[in-house]
């Protein structure tokens, strides 16, 4: 027999865009119920680098574009909301490092020098030096100059943990999900295991699912693309904090570098950027782990490399299909009757993400009903990352 829900809104996927969409609809009085296949945040979320990005690093271009200026308020969002007074309360969320770096090695060129210098970037970039640089690069035989950014970096499963506390008692773990119709054809929820789940709307936020399910509806729009990554862990006691895009002279790191405790005491370097893009991915995994011995070893040649364990990680990147596989730089919303389809592109344009989604109910008059409780469903665990699970 299946037990019949009824929700104002039914959130499909529990990364970050679920999982802050859910909690900032409960925030506002709304019945949602999120419903996940596997673990919290197990999909990218938690192999994300965790960098909650104000656009600065697309402005290796030498300009801010239209999308680094909508990115570029959400390091304040994200900040509020840790300190307690945004628009979510993640007090208690980990902030691993209240800056990121830009590093070159060599010597920056002179037009992102100067523009680095300029009006538009006055207060988001400033030069350090000395004992001002990340603890990883003062060594005497460093060389170049290192740029901080006013951007954050989370420790990503805390901040999962706090947004499933947020979600109370909406968490619904189901395996299978099938669409669910009224007479008229219209959707109305989802069947999601033995629960029927009705709502005034559906938002898949599936990430990579998203297509799968966008296939059981039928539908051929919005298409999604998937960016392959082939990530770089590497893990011991001579690693020290570093929280950086290291420069390379194109328009994309050279490779980025965030540091990640870990339960028994010692820190892991998660090596992203070009590293694990394209040439990286056709790579094997001994051969991408002898390249990223080899850059590290010409960037930061003081690093004893003898005690280090390395692992590699293959993830897809899900996003809204663009030509070229260019980089969508915004959070991305499709809406058709009842139903709403995004992707919010990056862990830092979660926030964007629900604003699109608010801006829909209100103008389609969509208003929180009675408050439901749900007891006693199957709950969903949050994941556990790479560096716990991989060593
Ligand atoms: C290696 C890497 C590094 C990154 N670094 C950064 C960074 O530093 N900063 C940044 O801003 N962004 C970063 N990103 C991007 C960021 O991680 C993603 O944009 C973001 O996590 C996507 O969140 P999401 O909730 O859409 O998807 P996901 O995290 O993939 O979540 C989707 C969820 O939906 C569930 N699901 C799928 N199908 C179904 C179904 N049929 N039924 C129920 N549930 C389903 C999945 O199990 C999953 O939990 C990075 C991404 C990667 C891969």
């Amino acid at each position: 027999m299946s037990q019949l829900l009824t929700t104002d809104v039914l959130i499909v996927g529990g990364g970050i865009a679920g999982l802050w969409l859910n909690a900032r609809l409960r925030q506002q009085g709304y019945n949602t119920l999120l419903i996940e296949q596997q673990s919290l945040g197990g999909a990218q979320t938690v192999k994300s680098q965790g960098i909650i990005h104000g656009g600065t690093k697309y402005a290796l271009q030498g300009a801010l574009t239209r999308s680094s200026e909508a990115i570029a308020n959400m390091p304040e969002r994200w900040l509020a909301a840790l300190n307690g007074t945004g628009e979510l309360d993640l007090q208690g969320v980990e902030l691993l490092s209240n800056a990121h770096y830009l590093w070159s090695p060599g010597s920056i060129t002179g037009n992102i020098t100067s523009f680095f210098a300029s009006k538009a970037m006055r207060g988001r970039v400033d030069q350090v030096k000395g004992a001002a640089l990340p603890p990883a690069l003062q060594h005497p035989q460093f060389k170049g100059r290192v740029y901080r950014l006013a951007e954050l970096v989370l420790n990503v499963p805390s901040l999962i943990q706090r947004l499933a506390e947020l979600a109370g008692d909406s968490l619904l773990q189901a395996k299978q999900l099938k669409p669910l119709y009224n007479n008229h054809a219209q959707l109305i929820g989802m069947q999601a295991d033995n629960y029927l789940v009705q709502a005034q709307r559906v938002v898949l936020c599936a990430g990579e699912g998203t297509a799968e399910l966008l296939n059981a509806l039928q539908l051929q729009q919005p298409k999604q693309q998937l960016r392959p990554l082939h990530m770089v862990l590497v893990k011991g006691q001579a690693l020290k904090p570093l929280y950086a895009h290291c420069l390379g002279g194109g328009s994309k790191p050279r490779i980025t570098i965030t540091t990640h405790p870990t339960t028994d005491g010692e820190w892991v370097w998660y090596l992203g950027g070009n590293l694990a893009e394209a040439d990286g991915v056709a790579r094997s995994a001994d051969e991408q782990i002898s390249h990223a011995q080899q850059e590290l070893a010409e960037l930061v040649p003081w690093l004893d490399q003898t005690q280090l364990s390395w692992q590699t990680l293959r993830v897809n990147r899900a996003e809204p299909a663009q030509s070229g596989l260019v980089r969508p730089d915004n959070a991305f919303l499709a809406e058709q009757d009842r139903l709403l389809v995004g992707w919010p592109t990056k862990l830092a344009l979660a926030p964007d993400l629900s604003d699109r989604v608010l801006h829909h109910l209100t103008q389609h008059a969509i208003q929180p009903t009675a408050t439901q409780t749900y007891p006693d469903l199957p709950r969903p665990v949050v994941a556990q990352p790479a560096w716990e699970t991989l060593f």
